[in-house]
């Protein structure tokens, strides 16, 4: 067992502005992290996700990306920008690393067993997002289709969907581009359980603080905490207009249930039958904090999710979740390393920054 300061898990955007944070602050800190390589989450998204109109990564405290190809998958441009970052910094990554569980250590400390070993950290600072936590919403009959249900996590190509009816679920930023691109191919239908938003302008940046303001107050209560990025809304791009005057972006109400060749509403929708006949469901519908490995710490509340002021977990100041919640963004993740990284030189009694 290694004895150390911090340990952070997860090298996304979160765990990385934490180690910068932390290495800038003098602390004795190692990132665990199970992906291959660098990128976090990123270099898992689908190969036509490319950074410009509908996503953008903020730079990492320190080292600006610079200009990067739109035209490339953000896979490729986010991993190659977040390894020249470990690189220049000399971030104490190791990697492939699972966290499998964090528990009470000794004498103070906590545990963190992994996959190569165990550390004894006396603070934590957990970065692990959501990627690995796809949500799935539960339906009657969903196990009785007889087509093929994927999530968004499992998206590669729509090369398979040629001649096959999709439905799309989900009213987020990964829907109605998945929507727009497989129905270049083939025929879809957009079922939502809330109307979609788009704006025709610039971001809205007061729209974008209360939706943090809203989530911050969930996670503080001990609610599951949502989700931030969603709040933004679709951005009116060309490929957007064009897809309204094709009809691809008339969305259904949520079905009530499916069927093994499709999915049914108990009262038809306006102008439709009760019955879309589909060979594929494409869940876009989100994913949920990667908080399993804290588990015999028992932070979570019986509202469902972990209480969180700032960063610190309340029921454990030695517990920070950052890009959980409010930080669940690229700018968000970037601000609650070097929160996170204050409050634990205040609890190790190390000099305060100049
Ligand atoms: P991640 O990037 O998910 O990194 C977590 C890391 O932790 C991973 O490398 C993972 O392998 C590792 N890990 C997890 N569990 C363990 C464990 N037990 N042991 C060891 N390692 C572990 N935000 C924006 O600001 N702009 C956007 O345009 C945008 N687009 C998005 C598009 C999609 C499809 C999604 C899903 C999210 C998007 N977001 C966007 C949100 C954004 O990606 C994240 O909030 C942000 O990148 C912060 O990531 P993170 O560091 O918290 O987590």
């Amino acid at each position: 067992m290694t004895d150390i300061d911090v340990v952070v898990i997860g090298a996304g955007q979160a765990g990385l502005s934490s180690a910068y944070f932390l290495s800038r602050a003098g602390i004795d800190s190692v990132v665990l992290d199970r992906s291959p390589r660098p990128g976090g989450a990123w270099q898992f998204r689908w190969p036509s996700l490319t950074l410009g109109a509908a996503h953008r990564v903020h730079d990492l405290p320190g080292l600006p990306m610079g200009v990067v190809d739109m035209t490339r998958p953000s896979s490729e441009v986010v991993s190659e920008y977040f390894a020249a970052y470990e690189r220049t910094f000399g971030l104490p990554v190791r990697r492939p690393v699972t966290v499998r569980a964090v528990r009470e250590g000794p004498a103070g400390r906590l545990l963190v067993e992994t996959s190569a070993g165990d550390w004894s950290p006396r603070a934590l600072i957990n970065a692990t997002g959501t990627w690995e936590r796809p949500f799935w919403p539960r339906y009657p009959g969903q196990e009785t289709f007889l087509g093929r249900q994927l999530h968004t996590a499992d998206y590669v190509t729509r090369d398979k969907f040629a001649g096959r009816h999709v439905v799309v679920v989900g009213a987020g930023a990964s829907a109605v581009q998945l929507l727009m691109e497989i129905a270049e191919i083939t025929t879809t239908t957009w079922v939502t359980r809330r109307p979609p938003v788009f704006r025709e302008g610039p971001f809205d940046e007061e729209a974008g603080r209360a939706a943090v303001a809203r989530v911050d107050a969930r996670v503080r209560a001990g609610l599951p905490p949502g989700s931030v990025v969603g709040a933004t809304g679709y951005p009116v791009t060309p490929q957007v207009r064009a897809a309204r005057a094709a009809g691809v972006l008339d969305r259904l109400p949520m079905f009530d249930r499916i069927v093994p060749d499709g999915v049914r509403w108990d009262a038809a929708p306006a102008g439709h039958g009760r019955l879309v006949r589909a060979e594929v469901i494409l869940w876009a519908t989100g994913f949920r904090p990667v908080v399993g490995h804290l588990a015999p710490l028992h932070l979570r509340e019986p509202g469902g999710g972990i209480r969180v002021e700032d960063t610190r977990a309340v029921l454990d100041p030695r517990v920070h979740l950052v890009g959980y919640g409010p930080s669940a963004s690229t700018i968000g993740a970037n601000r609650a390393g070097r929160t996170a990284v204050q409050h634990i030189r205040r609890l190790l009694g190390a000099p305060m920054a100049a």
